[in-house]
């Protein structure tokens, strides 16, 4: 065991304990990675070149342009990378050390060489070391070795340089506690650990695309191969109309450049990223970037029951002894049933509390505290009647065995589930005497046990059985016990849980309840919340035991809470689910739900209650362990989805006005509408804040009123590339309605001038109708986004200056408007406003 300064010197003398990631990009590196576009870099050697050959200027403008578009593009990618890193840090998992004879909580960064850790099921070992106290301990040791059986340990010596697998007397990285306790010294943190030996692997393991970013890769390699044939065909156009192959090649690059939507799938990256942030700060962590995508279309949510839907503060209501319920302030530590049964609930009881803090399972803290109530000091109990060997409780069994030494004889204690402990009774404690259990008594106890469930209360079992001799307890113990008693307690729902059912149920989304605790406790609760109607609609696992996975599939629309549910059932229910088309959320802590989290589509851990094992096999982690912040999540997801999917439409519907506009010059013959400097300035520089600003747009409650978006829907489907096309095909109409002005009244550079204006400025108002699919032009949500309003009125200022501020006229190939010119220009502009809000409000109407 370490002190804390020695843990400071060796932290600081080892390092932290940490496996090397990936190298991290340079913001240098990043700057330079926004020119690796080919498209660019032929941008960048046409315009040098036109630039030789005269055209100094527009070189200049294309290079300055292109530099301050690669200047936005990283500060979005740094921000981005920044705030995936912080999301890192909030998941990172913690190690329990004991320093200065104290039980610490630790980052597992933290621990170091010499530190004494101590794990238990459900714990990931956070550095590699030799075990010092075992306990049945289990590890799960697949990522090392392979080897999928958990790996049992014992501290008998292993021969120098047996296989890892054969090291049954050491504990490594990166492995989980299946079973049992341990606590062990460590011999290696970070990169010197056997994992971090093989970290090098890792290292190569490059950063996955989400479904969205691949589809829109797709997309966008498509839409960039029909584009460049144009660009292809427009250049030979120019160049048997007589323009020079150079400014031709560079017109018809930079409309490439302007055209390609490449940005797409980084838009996503960035609005992801930061609507990660905001779902971090709203208590869900997410895992997998995936997930964000994923929450949007959940259709389903299986939760438990404990400390998700209710508050995970139980208080003991009753005890039941000698066939008589006494509630909890009637009762008599002087009683000897009475007494005994508390002393049992505090040995069979790993709780504890600490400077008036108490730590454990809230089932087995509550009854620690109910002593303390009655004045009984739990560690002088413990103390006097030392615990010997122990079975510890786990969820497939429901029970927990501790075996004491009291007053001479050797005693086990099992606790446990009701059901489960009546199974295991032979004898009743009646009095002073036992005898043999009668079916009366089970009868007796039975309508009891009924009866606190159907209130909501959760009831354990306590029994007992004198032994012989010593011995270290096993499974085979748990039989032929003495019944003592019932004592039962109360976990109040959660007051947010009601709301958050009924905003499910509203969402399109079925609320599922799962757990372990009994079917009339569980549907009491399930009741009171709004996730059972009916009787009916609850069953317990054992009835789907027996079910193939077909009759289990046409079973599970009828059911709403499942009780005494093993983590095997989970995995089938979420299974049944999915082969039915859902997309389902799953919740689970202990260390059996890593499996059924992972089978999830969305994986939902706990964060204070759950296990390491559990975090790791999400995709989500709650830091309150709250149901209403997985409802609150789906709401996030759909709006994130949302806001990428309105970014997206802005980005694409400005690019194909300005193809349209392109292309009808060209077919009627007129001359080329915009410079290649005008292509750039809009779609590299005003064009990119209103689209981050979209994708950062205030959720709306409102996306909660849809049913949940079809599994596997493409972002682009026809309806979306149809308005994408209306809305193009009307921003297209508004600038060759300027251009067409200018060059009646004027030349060529007036009517470029009033088009590039107008396309420009009309991009920006577009931004506005980007908001929703639905019109909003009355409404407080017009407004309601300030990064908008912030991108529109810079976008217009650069803009408005272009055109009006006379020396920049030669650099951006323009010339001075009048005012009634320039008002035009904003006219035309606006216009797409009322066109395009009425087109949604039609299409609303008509749907
Ligand atoms: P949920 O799945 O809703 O979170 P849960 O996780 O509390 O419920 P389990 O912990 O699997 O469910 O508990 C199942 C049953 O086991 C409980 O109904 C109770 O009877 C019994 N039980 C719970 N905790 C203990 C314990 N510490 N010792 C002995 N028995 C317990």
């Amino acid at each position: 065991m370490l002190t804390k300064e020695q843990a400071q010197e060796n932290l600081k003398k080892y390092g932290p304990n940490e496996l090397e990631e990936r190298k991290k990009r340079s913001t240098f590196r990043i700057f330079l990675d926004q020119f690796k576009d080919f498209l660019v870099i032929i941008l960048i050697i046409s315009a040098v070149v036109s630039g030789f050959l005269g055209d100094v200027e527009s070189a200049i403008v294309i290079f300055v342009v292109i530099t301050m578009n690669a200047i936005l593009g990283t500060g979005q990618t740094v921000k981005a990378e920044q705030s995936l890193i912080r999301l890192k840090q909030l998941s990172a998992p913690d190690a329990k050390v004991m320093r200065d004879g104290q039980l610490m909580q630790i980052p597992a960064r933290e621990v170091t060489v010499g530190d004494e850790v101590i794990v238990e099921a459900g714990d990931l070992i956070p550095a590699d070391g030799k075990l010092l106290t075992v306990a049945s301990l289990k590890v799960d040791e697949s990522a090392l070795t392979g080897e999928s059986l958990p790996a049992e340990k014992s501290l008998d010596e292993v021969p120098e340089g047996a296989a890892l697998g054969d090291q049954t007397n050491r504990v490594f990285s990166g492995c989980f506690v299946t079973y049992g306790r341990a606590s062990f010294e460590v011999t290696e943190i970070g990169m010197r650990t056997e994992v971090g030996k093989i970290a090098g692997l890792l290292k190569q393991a490059s950063a996955k695309l989400t479904p969205l970013q691949k589809n829109l890769d797709d997309f966008g390699k498509k839409l960039s191969l029909i584009i460049l044939v144009f660009c292809g065909i427009l250049f030979a156009i120019s160049v048997i109309r007589g323009e020079s192959i150079v400014n031709a090649f560079l017109f018809a690059v930079a409309l490439a450049v302007a055209a390609i939507p490449e940005a797409l799938s980084s838009i996503v990256t960035i609005v992801l990223s930061f609507g990660t942030q905001k779902m971090a700060k709203e208590h869900a962590i997410i895992r997998k970037l995936q997930a964000v995508e994923g929450l949007g279309s959940v259709s389903v949510i299986c939760s438990d029951k404990t400390g998700t839907l209710t508050q995970n503060k139980m208080t003991v209501e009753n005890y039941y002894v000698n066939g008589a319920s006494v509630c909890s302030k009637e009762i008599d530590p002087k009683d000897p049933a009475q007494r005994e049964l508390l002393m049992f609930s505090i040995l069979c009881n790993d709780s504890r509390s600490i400077d008036g803090q108490e730590i454990g399972d809230p089932t087995e803290t509550a009854l620690i505290h109910l002593g303390s109530l009655l004045g009984v000091d739990y560690a002088q109990i413990r103390e006097e009647y030392p615990r010997l060997s122990e079975v510890p409780f786990d969820s497939d069994r429901k029970l927990m065995s501790t075996e004491h030494s009291i007053d001479g004889h050797y005693v086990i204690v099992v606790k446990g589930a009701v059901d489960v402990l009546l199974g295991r009774i032979s004898h009743i404690q009646d009095r002073d005497t036992v005898r043999e259990i009668t079916e009366e008594d089970r009868v007796r106890i039975d309508v009891q046990n009924r009866h606190f469930s159907e209130n909501g209360l959760r009831v354990l079992a306590f029994a007992f059985k004198t032994l012989e001799q010593e011995r270290g307890l096993t499974f085979h113990d748990e039989n032929n016990l003495t019944f003592l008693g019932l004592i039962s307690m109360m976990d109040p729902p959660r007051v947010e849980s009601k709301e958050a059912v009924a905003e499910c149920i509203k969402a399109g989304i079925k609320p599922i309840m799962i757990t372990g605790d009994h079917k009339v406790t569980a549907a009491a609760i399930a009741k009171r919340i709004g996730i059972l109607k009916n009787m009916s609609e609850a069953c317990e696992g054992a009835v789907i035991e027996n079910m193939t996975d077909e009759e289990l599939r046409k079973f599970v629309p009828n059911i709403s809470v499942y009780a005494r549910v093993s983590p095997e059932h989970k995995i089938r229910i979420v299974r049944a689910w999915q082969e039915r088309g859902n997309i389902v959320a799953m919740t689970g802590d202990g260390v059996n739900d890593a499996p059924a989290l992972k089978q999830a589509d969305i994986g939902v851990a706990m964060g204070i209650t759950g296990s390491e094992v559990a975090k790791d096999a999400a995709a989500m982690v709650l830091t309150d362990d709250n149901f209403a912040t997985i409802v609150k999540a789906v709401e996030n997801g759909r709006n994130i989805y949302q806001n990428i999917k309105n970014a997206i439409q802005f980005l694409l519907s400005g690019n194909f006005a300005a193809i349209l506009a392109v292309l009808y010059a060209s077919l009627v013959n007129l001359p080329v509408p915009f410079s290649p400097v005008h292509l750039l300035f809009i779609n590299l520089l005003t064009d990119s804040l209103p689209a981050i600003a979209l994708g950062l747009e205030p959720h709306n409650p409102e996306v909660m009123k849809d049913k949940p978006r079809t599994v596997n829907e493409s972002i682009l489907t026809k309806q979306f590339l149809t308005s994408i096309g209306v809305e193009g095909l009307c921003i297209g109409i508004m600038t060759m309605t300027a251009f067409l002005i200018g060059y009646r009244n004027g030349n060529a550079l007036l009517a470029s001038t009033m088009a590039f204006g107008t396309l420009c400025s009309s991009r920006l108002v577009h931004g506005f109708n980007c908001k929703a699919n639905k019109p909003v032009i009355f409404t407080k949500r017009f407004c309601n986004n300030r990064y908008l309003i912030g991108a529109f009125i810079l976008g217009w200022l650069l803009i408005t200056s272009v055109l009006m501020i006379p020396p920049l006229h030669g650099i951006f190939k323009v010339q001075t408007l009048s005012i009634v010119q320039l008002m035009m220009v904003y006219g035309l502009a606006l216009l797409n406003l009322p066109i395009i809000q009425l087109l949604k409000y039609i299409r609303k109407i008509g749907k």
